[in-house]
């Protein structure tokens, strides 16, 4: 029979643990899914682990890792997709935001022969103005610029093991799962779901948080910021051809205005555009930098006796 590993990353959850294991693993049981739970505890500094060593030991099904430090829920994802052993995996959020029921039909699909399934959500669920805002304009851009929508895709997925094996073989440590889950290929299609509410504990995210994930995720995704800084340069030099132009002229015909409004205009204009652009390149580069250290993407500390 088929196995499922459920990969669960989880940070500072330690009210979430047991609800959430019981949660899916009651739905996985009622629909007669062999499965196992492997929780990712990364770099909690709460009870989070010792209830997922606890949990452990009543259920051989329930596994985890504790990471030595926080390395982010990317790391998390994909340490729990390289000790999974299941068939398919799925990977889902410890706050139970993505439904578990969610699960059975991501697994009939994958039965049905598909082999990445998304969750697409199909409602944002509670979230504070400002903060929709500011995910809806940031996720805007990112959509155009890495080509995939943004908003509506998440982190709740079930891939076939052939998919978690070519994301596995990658070998970039600044990886996107979110977007890396549509570049591998492999037959997908997706389903909705609704978020619901975070029950207990807080969302991981800062608004800082989320500035840095969009543009590490964008950068390490797309090099399209690069292409728009040669786009700018481009329009610049025409302006200046007409602008070099008209200045000449006006030199000839002896009538040159003053025109240090103009200089002053110019430089700052010139001046911004090329830091900005050096800002970019610079940032690129320090990825590189990362990227060719090729230190590991996370580091373990501890882990269940059933892994
Ligand atoms: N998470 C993680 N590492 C982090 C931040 C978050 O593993 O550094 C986990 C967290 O425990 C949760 C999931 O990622 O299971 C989503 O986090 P959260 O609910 O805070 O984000 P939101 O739902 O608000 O986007
Ligand atoms: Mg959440």
């Amino acid at each position: 029979m088929s196995h499922l590993t459920v990969v669960i990353p989880s940070y500072n959850e330690e009210e979430n643990i047991e609800s959430t294991a019981k949660a899916i693993g009651e739905v996985l049981q009622g629909a007669n899914i062999e499965y196992d739970l492997l929780f990712v505890s990364d770099g909690s500094k709460d009870m989070t682990f010792p209830k997922v060593v606890e949990l452990s030991k009543q259920d051989a099904r329930i596994g985890g890792i504790q990471f030595s430090r926080n390395f982010g829920k990317e790391a998390a994802i994909f340490a729990g997709l390289s000790k999974s052993r299941g068939d398919c995996v799925a990977v889902i959020d410890c706050d139970l935001q993505h439904p578990p029921e969610t699960l059975i039909q991501m697994y009939h699909l994958w039965e049905e022969g598909y082999e990445v399934i998304e969750g697409i959500k199909s409602s944002r669920g509670k979230e504070s103005l400002i903060h929709k805002m500011f995910v809806s304009v940031f996720y805007g851009i990112m959509s155009k610029l890495m080509k995939i929508d943004m908003n509506s895709t998440s982190d709740f997925k079930l891939l076939d093991r052939k998919a978690v094996n070519a994301l596995l073989s990658l070998n970039e440590s600044n990886t996107f799962f979110r977007a890396l889950s549509f570049w591998v290929g492999f037959r997908s299609t997706s389903v909705e779901y609704d978020v619901k509410e975070r029950t207990k504990g807080k969302s991981k995210w800062s608004f800082s948080g989320l500035v840095k994930y969009a543009i590490s995720n964008t950068t390490s995704f797309t090099t399209a910021p690069l292409k728009i800084i040669a786009l700018v340069g481009f329009l610049m030099v025409i302006f200046s051809v007409v602008l070099g132009i008209e200045t000449l002229v006006n030199y000839f015909l002896h009538i040159a205005v003053e025109g240090f409004t103009t200089v002053i205009l110019l430089l700052l204009m010139i001046g911004g555009c090329i830091m900005v652009s050096l800002g970019i390149i610079g940032h690129y580069l320090g990825r590189i930098y990362e990227e060719v250290k090729g230190r590991p993407r996370y580091i373990i500390r501890d882990e269940t006796d059933n892994l």
